[in-house]
């Protein structure tokens, strides 16, 4: 068995679905991953061993409008971070 860290799936869905309106200066895949990554690492990790509570999990941070916005607002303090000085065009 492994485990899931849901807040994973809630912040890629969160950044998917509220994309256009993130005045994203730059949309590529590593600056989508940079995004994530602080998002992450600002929210509490939510580790599931069961998928079968995978809804129960996710209910606080997706049906609870509390909730909805507190992640909406770290991703879209990410976003802000990484459209000032995006990492794409440097070489890795
Ligand atoms: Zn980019």
């Amino acid at each position: 068995m492994s485990i899931h860290n849901i807040m994973e799936e809630i912040v890629l869905e969160v950044l998917v679905k509220y994309k256009g309106s993130l005045q994203l200066t730059c949309e590529c895949e590593r600056c989508l991953d940079d995004i994530r990554a602080i998002a992450l690492n600002k929210l509490p990790p939510r580790y599931i061993v069961q998928m079968e509570h995978r809804p129960y999990v996710r209910a606080p941070y997706t049906a609870d409008r509390q909730g909805v916005t507190n992640i909406m607002s770290i991703v879209t303090q990410a976003a802000g971070i990484v459209s000032k000085s995006p990492r794409c065009g440097e070489d890795a």
